[in-house]
């Protein structure tokens, strides 16, 4: 029976979620996975839905269910597994089937397997949002061909995220884009789970206050300037209580951060890219540094612990929201001058304000503030974020509480590497006479590597023999 409207293979996590959306939404969908038994048992609890899902046992099987043209979704560890199961697949497709991989992909993969495939139809799509998001709604970032993109948008759309009405999946460019603009957010989402983690640092060791009152902090920034999903379940971690011993949750999880990769992949382009993104790469130090919990133990004994009580009052609540605020606004500006930095690189005409309006709803960097910023970027696509006009003023009443924070934390020893390397772009981005010129004298003292002079002219030497 070839009567599936599209296909999906990998009923993980993230596969089993995203295909009961796909049936959720009226449309048949014939599945396939790796493991036999893991696609009767997601057939056998699909419920009502089962009837628009088709199982499938073997590959040929999957693909006689699917009308062709084909579209099939992959959903399935990034890398060698993704190749593995393009390899699998093409032989058994017909030239105007489409293969779409929406796992994680690090976007030179995708650029690689877009130009492999040549005429075949392939899309690298990011997918966000977690299990919850893929099965409710994720926001959904778009790489390939824009005719293969047109193909299955309907479905894309339909099953994604909604910001007011507005579906959040939207084709940001030419092969590997879409991957691309996922890396971002995921990077921009390290930073800012790191500067709410320092916030808590803050109010824990700084102020003093038990978990109960950091939930109801929480709780009051997510009615304000700060409401997102990340400050939202920060609220619901700090109120949680572990079952087993009656004690906060937090204070019984291990202060060691994992990582999958992808944030560091940001890290790594920015580098490519000559893209000044501190405060995302201080995220990715921070969780790195995390983890070397015998180092940081060691380092407790020998120096003993800093202080890190603040003076009564000296930092508020209300001060702290503010540099959070200033923080925020500082990591994005970073977050889209990168993408706006690749987007001239690699020739994709990367859409900003989309960008911001897809991570609206759905993802997990979703938050009101990208409305704005969505705003902001549609009025001028090519200005750092922090100079719209907007964020100007917001940053103008905020950045003096993140100097007070970040200052007192120095003072008393709160590590706060996010909100520190914000307020360090800040101050360098409102420099117009920086220090490099510093450097390009040591780089043609050492070097002759030559350099401008202010009053005119290129690859200049100094009289540094004489
Ligand atoms: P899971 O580990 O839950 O599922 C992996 C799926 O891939 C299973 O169906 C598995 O089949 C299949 N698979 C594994 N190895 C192979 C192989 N060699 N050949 C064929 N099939 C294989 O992963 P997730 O669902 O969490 O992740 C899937 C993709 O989505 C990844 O790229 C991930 O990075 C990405 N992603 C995950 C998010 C998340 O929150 N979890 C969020 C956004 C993206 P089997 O049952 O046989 O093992």
């Amino acid at each position: 029976m070839s009567n599936a409207e599209i296909g999906l293979i990998g009923l993980g996590t993230m596969g089993a979620a995203l295909a009961l959306n796909i049936a959720d939404n009226g449309f048949d969908i014939a599945v396939w996975n790796r493991t036999e038994a893991t696609t009767q048992r997601f057939v056998a609890e699909a419920g009502a839905l089962c009837e628009r899902i088709t199982g499938t046992q073997t590959l040929e099987e999957f693909v006689a269910s699917i009308a062709p043209p084909r579209a099939i979704i992959l959903m399935v560890p990034a890398g060698k597994v993704v190749d593995d199961q393009i390899a699998a697949l093409r032989p058994l497709l017909g030239p105007d089937d489409l293969i779409i991989d929406a796992g994680n992909a690090n976007f030179r993969d995708t650029n690689r397997r877009a130009q492999e495939a040549g005429e075949l139809p392939f899309l690298g799509i990011g997918v966000s949002g977690g299990e919850e998001g893929a099965r409710f709604g994720p926001s959904i970032m778009g790489g390939g061909n824009r005719t293969h993109w047109d193909r299955v948008a309907h479905i894309l759309k339909a099953i994604s995220a909604k910001y007011k009405g507005e579906p959040c999946a939207t084709w940001m460019g030419q092969e590997g884009a879409g991957h691309f603009v996922k890396a971002v957010h995921n990077g921009i989402e390290y930073a800012d789970m790191q500067m709410i983690a320092e916030s808590y640092g803050i109010m824990r060791d700084g102020l003093g206050l038990d978990h109960g009152a950091i939930a109801e902090t929480y709780a009051e920034w997510d009615k304000g300037p700060l409401r997102s999903y990340l400050i939202e379940i920060s609220g619901k971690v700090a109120a949680t209580t572990d079952p087993q011993t009656g004690q906060p949750m937090l204070d019984v999880i291990v202060d060691a951060a994992g990582q999958k990769g992808t944030g560091r992949w940001t890290a790594i382009e920015a580098q490519h890219l000559a893209a000044p993104i501190p405060t995302i790469e201080a995220a990715i130090v921070a969780r790195n540094l995390s983890s070397q919990r015998d180092a940081r133990t060691a380092g407790e004994a020998l120096f003993g612990a800093a202080p890190r009580r603040l003076p009564h009052d000296i930092v508020t609540v209300s001060t702290l929201s503010k540099a959070l605020i200033a923080g925020k606004i500082l990591c994005y500006a970073q977050g889209f001058d990168m993408i706006a930095k690749a987007s001239d690189e690699f020739g994709w005409a990367l859409p900003l304000p989309a960008i911001a309006e897809v991570w609206r709803a759905g993802c997990i960097i979703r938050s009101d503030m990208l409305d704005d910023m969505a705003d902001a970027l549609r009025d001028d696509p090519n200005r750092n974020l922090m100079m719209a006009p907007n964020f100007a003023k917001i940053l103008s009443n905020t950045h003096g509480a993140l100097r007070h924070v970040v200052a007192q934390s120095a003072m008393h020893g709160l590590a706060t590497p996010a909100l520190s390397s914000g307020l360090a772009y800040f101050d360098a981005m409102r420099t117009a006479r920086g220090t490099a010129n510093m450097i390009q004298g040591q780089r043609d003292f050492f070097g002759a590597h030559g350099f401008a002079r202010i009053d005119g002219g290129t690859d200049q030497h100094g009289p540094w023999g004489a």
